[in-house]
């Protein structure tokens, strides 16, 4: 078939009126980035639909990426052709030539985008189906349950017939609500927290905390691979791993069995924030559901919480495990996060972790000695790595 364009159209946009342009640049920017592999396309936007040109490339990978991206609400292959009413007759007939199977039932839908193109959209219907009718054979209208719906969508610049609509997959294009920081472990969790905040338009930096040598590089390799799932979903993701092994002996070596836990994400929260405060994010996104562990009782928020007034976004706080670990599922995360390889918080873990910890307390502990300088140094040493999607060669499916 020799459709020449995607047609795309775009997901909440008709709700944020004066943001439109900014959701649409940043929709075409995310789609340049997620088919980078692609170098032949071309991209063209109007105010309410968004245009790839294939300019020869092969669609059926290209439709595949474009289920995941955030902002879209549906697309379809499209085939364009001039606004003029013989133009679209002949492609019409063509397109449906190559589609229909004797005894199908169709209908045409115009949308007349173009307010002075000659004829209304009952008009266009009526020219284009008895075109059709005329020269096929046993094709017949049914304007409530077509099997072809044949929808041409007349604009100024050109017309563009589709037959068939993908859905997108919803959400906002990451980056139009602004930056936040993913702390991102190597769990079932937090990839599925990250994924709801970029459907919302979150850009995220991810940070992981890494202690060598009590875990390894598969760990951190998970990590990384986890990370190159989400840049599917609209664009690039740098990811910060944190040298957190001094930290945590010390905490270990300092703080009573108890608490091990409680400071040990207090001091992680307080890095996160300052690696936030760095890349311009104005959010810390992370995994937590309410009851889970230890660390995630209400009790155990409220100790943690204290150390930054950083809005913290916790997506997953209501959901039930067997939930996330099916959306797990379907974003394509869950099994590298079931990979056995440990982080730094199941090795560190004490047995019997305080479920109540008290803030007085937390903060007693950690008086006697000078965290900030480890904070420091732990922040100065931290690594970056950029990942984007043209790393992605075992795209697969997420949705
Ligand atoms: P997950 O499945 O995301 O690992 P979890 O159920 O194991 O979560 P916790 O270990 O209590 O729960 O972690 C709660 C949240 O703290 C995680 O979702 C994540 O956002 C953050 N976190 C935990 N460990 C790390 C780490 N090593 N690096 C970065 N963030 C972490
Ligand atoms: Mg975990």
């Amino acid at each position: 078939m020799n459709y020449d364009h995607i047609l795309i159209r775009y997901g909440e946009i008709s709700t944020k009126g004066k943001n439109r342009k900014r959701f649409i640049d940043q929709l075409k920017h995310n789609l340049k980035l997620v088919l980078t592999a692609f170098p032949v396309l071309g991209f063209s936007s109007s105010r309410d639909r968004l245009y790839i040109k294939l300019n020869g490339e092969n669609h059926e990978k290209i439709l595949e990426k474009l289920s995941n991206v955030f902002g879209i609400h549906s697309f379809s292959l499209a085939l364009k052709c001039k606004s003029e009413l013989e133009e679209i007759k002949n492609s019409s007939l063509q397109l449906m030539t190559e589609k229909y199977k004797p005894g199908n039932t169709f209908k045409v839908s115009a949308r007349r985008a173009d307010k002075t193109f000659p004829l209304l959209t009952n008009e266009i219907n009526y020219a284009i189906g008895s075109h059709i009718l005329q020269n096929t054979d046993g094709l017949t209208v049914d304007v409530h349950d077509p099997d072809i719906d044949l929808r041409v969508e007349v604009r100024s610049e050109g017309t563009y017939l589709t037959c068939k609509d993908y859905q997108g997959a919803g959400g906002l294009p990451a980056g139009v609500s602004g930056k936040a920081v993913l702390m991102l472990s190597g769990g079932i969790d937090s990839p599925v927290a990250g994924y709801y905040a970029m459907k919302r338009g979150i850009e995220v930096d991810a940070i992981h905390f890494f202690s060598p040598p009590y875990t390894s590089e598969r760990a951190k390799q998970k990590v990384i691979d986890l990370a190159r799932k989400l840049t599917a979903l609209g664009g690039q993701v740098n990811l910060h791993i944190v040298p957190f092994t001094e930290i945590q002996e010390t905490i270990q070596k300092q703080v009573p069995e108890s608490y091990i836990m409680t400071s040990t994400r207090r001091m992680m929260l307080k890095i996160a924030d300052r690696i936030r405060e760095r890349q311009g994010g104005l959010a810390i996104i992370t995994g937590e559901s309410l009851g889970q562990v230890a660390s995630q009782t209400l009790e155990s928020m409220f100790a943690i919480n204290d150390v930054t007034s950083t809005p913290i976004i916790r997506p997953l706080i209501t959901f039930d495990k067997t939930d996330i670990i099916s959306i797990s599922k379907e974003i394509g995360t869950h099994d590298i996060s079931i990979l056995p390889y440990e982080d730094c918080c199941t090795i560190f873990t004490p047995a019997s972790p305080a479920t109540k910890p008290k803030l007085e307390k937390a903060e007693r502990f950690e008086s006697f000695l000078d965290f900030d300088l480890l904070l420091d140094k732990a922040v100065e040493q931290t690594e970056i790595i950029k990942i984007s999607t043209s790393d992605n060669q075992d795209y697969e499916r997420l949705f």
